[in-house]
């Protein structure tokens, strides 16, 4: 370390997002110690499924769901997802934590690896967007994840992002309790596009969210942003659920 970044250090530590460990300041608001940056899966590193971002195993182009999915002709609203990461024993914790709040300022950590990703993968992206969040946790934490990630994010890739874009139109519980097919059902139309049509007709929006697990929470805002003529809608995530297919 060196002299400045020790006086740094006292003064202005941070904390590895994921693990919390005390670290020297960074510029780039990302702390990510050596220990996590060796342990964390990143998807840039990952051979990860082109639609819906989760990791493939065998040697097939999209991932076995997407593929039934296409052969069916039974698409999906979104037109494609990335994640920064897997969501594992290495990112857990640390997400888990920025999901309740009780790390928020992890915030510039998680937007600052999920901001090249979509730099990289995604182009021409209009307008940012975040999921809106459940009443529930509201009254809990008062913290709201996915709209700091994606204000975060809008700063760093100088993409517009509007606030309370979409609402739930009704509370939907807990998810994690809930098998895939239920999740699906139980998301079903929960959520409307509250934002002018003429902002987001024929443009092309990027929803914010924190981890992906069927991809049906951004498959339900691809869909009502869609019925307000979006032409193209992106989902970027912190975690991408580790179901290999
Ligand atoms: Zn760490
Ligand atoms: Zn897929």
């Amino acid at each position: 370390m060196s002299f400045i970044d020790k006086i740094l250090f006292v003064f202005y530590p941070g904390k590895c997002a994921f693990c919390g460990e005390l670290m020297p300041y960074s510029k780039t608001g990302v702390y990510i110690c050596g220990d996590c940056l060796k342990s964390i899966r990143f998807c840039v590193n990952e051979k990860c499924c082109p639609i819906c971002g989760v990791p493939i195993v065998n040697d097939k182009k999209i991932c076995d769901e997407c593929f039934s999915l296409k052969k069916n002709g039974t698409s999906v609203s979104y037109d494609k997802i990335v994640s920064s990461c897997i969501y594992d024993k290495s990112t857990k914790n640390g997400i888990l934590k920025f999901k309740t709040g009780a790390a928020g300022g992890s915030y510039s950590t998680f937007a600052g690896i999920i901001a090249p990703i979509v730099r990289s993968s995604l182009k021409n992206i209009d307008l940012i967007v975040a999921v809106p969040p459940r009443k529930e946790r509201m009254i809990r934490s008062g913290f709201d994840q996915c709209h700091v990630l994606a204000d975060k994010i809008s700063k760093l890739l100088d993409i517009p992002y509007k606030k309370n874009a979409m609402r739930r139109i009704r509370e939907t519980g807990k998810q994690s309790s809930l098998s895939g097919e239920m999740r699906r059902e139980n998301l079903k139309g929960v959520f409307e596009a509250v934002i002018d049509r003429g902002i987001i007709k024929n443009k092309n929006i990027l929803v914010i969210d924190d981890v992906k697990t069927t991809g049906s929470t951004i498959n339900e805002c691809a869909a009502a942003l869609k019925k307000k003529g979006a032409a193209h809608v992106y989902g970027a995530v912190i975690a991408e659920t580790n179901l290999e297919r």
